[in-house]
């Protein structure tokens, strides 16, 4: 069933008012996969009445107030990719299109969606404080109004949440303003954030609101407060990482380690007069939470309301996949999850996968192909450290970097049972691993890691595999905090020859970066002969370095130093000189023809 995006929908529900109403910078998409349908979702099911307004129009308030006010509280999101990377390339150039709007023109999403929102919000509701129902210029506004729980001078607070409000959750550089800028929070003016999968957090902020109880020991929690709280660690202050580079690589040190959920301590951070407040991390999902999630009645489409206006290309891949874990402790210096969705792995009982694959063969869209099976990592399904799970990720090494940790006994069994019983439902044809893998850790489980790639080269990949190497040049391979070029030769030598026992004429593809601090161009020119003389190809897909918020290599951006070593760090600026790294790979050498044009 569908969340009610419109006045009619909610009426037709029998219901007089809304209890929260969100809002999100996607269309909405009842998916899994949807930050605001999964939050949604899970309000309803625990009784409270919830409305989505995906997308509003930005250019007055009549779209915004359609719904009327919430009882408890606004939910505001930009969706599921930070506005400001959805809307501009790494060399920021206007996107033309967009995978999450109707009809798939970048035409609907703020620049800053998540303050944009909020401000709509804020306007909206000052302007039906000053009307009574039935009287606001707008017919739309004065309908919904009828809906209005009527609090005006105690208007509903407004929660952020979803990726960009989370990795802006305190200082952080932004690469679209090339400056520090201040907690989200302070400049969206919202009431309270959660950061991080807050599924189980808004479950309790909501309970909070509900019973009139204060909310803010929550964690996962984020507020401004006059005072610092006692015994919170003290970040620098927002004025001092702004002026003072080295300050920001301590405030990013201090942030960074203190994500985890079993160590994690509460920060504070001073904005000016007044603090950022960081609560301690909200605890991992437990595995019946996580199924609980799943098991929700995702429609697997977009809502009627919005398909009106065209299709969604995000359903190509997301409309018939399943997410079977959270989390990732690659620690990939590049990548937001390890802040974002934590360290710590967690995975869904097979049950759970196993009905959800069920119920897609009823699905009246179904083909019979399940497009992935697979999380942030495909390969981490099943197990976890020891260690981590009973005391939290460790601060003072990684897991997979810069070599496996002997603690982490990395077992495929589980993922290979579970792809063998996926297959074998009635109505699946085909279960693709469209997630990425990692090698290394194939080729550090010698029980199962050859039987797991054997598995997936006879049945999960079709022609083509993906790998993300990311770069071939041991210096910035250790920049990104990425395995050397001995595993990925081992691991193509393993595909191959597996392929070859199972008659499949298949191919590996791989995901590489330019730009990225510490590349220069002379080592994408050894890129290129890598790629040419050691994986026999030509690399295709190669992307420019994008600094998004709050990453250690955002940070080696921004500061242009190692923030490990503390020494210094080439840093390519330029935008023609960083196209020119992805070139460097991409570009053919020009075609000579019998006639010799073509020859420089
Ligand atoms: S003991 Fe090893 S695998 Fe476990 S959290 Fe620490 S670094 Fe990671």
């Amino acid at each position: 069933m569908f969340l009610p995006t419109t006045l009619e929908e909610v009426k037709r529900m029998g219901w007089d008012a809304l209890d929260v109403i969100l809002v999100s910078g996607d269309s909405y998409i009842d998916s899994p996969y949807i930050g605001a349908a999964v939050i949604g979702k899970l309000l309803a099911r625990a009784g409270y009445r919830v409305g989505i307004i995906a997308q509003p129009d930005v250019s007055g308030t009549d779209d915004i107030g359609r719904l009327g006010r919430p009882r408890l509280f606004w939910g505001v999101t930009a969706g599921s990719v930070d506005s400001m990377v959805a809307n501009y390339t790494a060399l920021k150039k206007k996107r033309r299109s967009d995978d999450y709007t109707p009809g798939g023109v970048n035409n609907r999403r703020p620049d800053r969606a998540t303050i944009v929102y909020t401000n709509l919000i804020r306007r909206y509701t000052r302007q039906a404080k000053r009307c009574p129902p039935g009287h606001t210029e707008s017919p739309q506004i004065s309908q919904a109004s009828a809906l209005d729980p009527g609090v005006p001078n105690n208007p509903p607070p407004i929660l952020l949440g979803g990726i960009e409000a989370s990795l802006r959750r305190v200082a952080h550089y932004d690469y679209w303003d090339d400056a520090l800028r201040r907690s989200v929070l302070f400049d969206a003016k919202a009431d309270y954030l959660l950061y991080g999968m807050a599924e189980q957090a808004v479950l309790e902020l909501a309970a909070c609101l509900r019973d009139g109880r204060d909310p803010h020991d929550l964690r996962g929690l984020c507020y401004i407060a006059k005072e610092k709280r006692t015994g919170y660690l003290e970040l620098p202050s927002y004025e001092t990482v702004a002026r003072d580079k080295q300050a920001f690589i301590e405030m990013f040190h201090t942030f960074y380690q203190n994500n985890d959920p079993l160590r994690g301590q509460g920060l504070c951070q001073k904005h000016g007069d007044r603090w950022l407040v960081q609560n301690p991390p909200a605890a991992t999902e437990t595995q019946a939470e996580l199924d609980a999630v799943y098991a929700l009645d995702f429609e697997r489409a977009q809502h009627p309301y919005y398909e009106a206006q065209g299709p969604v290309r995000a359903l190509d891949t997301i409309g018939f996949s399943i997410p079977t874990h959270r989390g990732c402790y690659g620690e990939c210096n590049f990548c937001a999850i390890a802040v974002h969705e934590g360290r710590t792995v967690r995975w869904r009982s097979p049950e759970s996968i196993l009905a959800e694959a069920e119920a897609l063969t009823r699905h009246p869209g179904f083909k019979g192909y399940i497009h992935d099976l697979g999380g942030p990592t495909a390969n981490m399904y099943g197990f976890e450290c020891e260690v981590k799970l009973s005391r939290g990720a460790c601060s003072h090494k990684r897991c997979l970097y810069p070599a496996i940790c002997p603690l982490l006994k990395i077992d495929h069994q589980p993922q290979i049972d579970l792809l063998r019983q996926v297959r074998r439902i009635p109505g699946v044809k085909k279960v693709f691993v469209a997630s990425g893998i990692r090698y290394d850790m194939i080729l550090c489980d010698r029980a199962h890691g050859d039987d797991y790639l054997r598995q997936v080269v006879a049945h999960h990949v079709s022609g083509q595999m993906k790998v993300a190497p990311e770069h071939t040049e041991e210096p910035v391979l250790a920049v990104m905090g990425k395995p050397g070029t001995g595993s990925l030769l081992e691991f193509k030598r393993r595909f191959d020859q597996l392929s070859q026992q199972v008659g499949r004429q298949q191919f590996l593809t791989y995901y590489l970066i330019a730009a990225h601090p510490g590349c220069s161009e002379y080592d994408m020119q050894r890129v290129k002969q890598f790629a040419s003389q050691k994986l026999k190809i030509h690399p295709e897909q190669v992307q420019v370095f994008t600094p998004t918020p709050s990453t250690y290599a955002t940070l080696m951006y921004y500061t242009e130093t190692d923030p490990f070593s503390g020494e210094a760090l080439f840093v390519e600026k330029d935008p023609r000189r960083k196209e020119r790294q992805k070139t460097i790979v991409t570009d053919r050498p020009p075609r000579i023809s019998p006639s010799g044009k073509g020859r420089p």
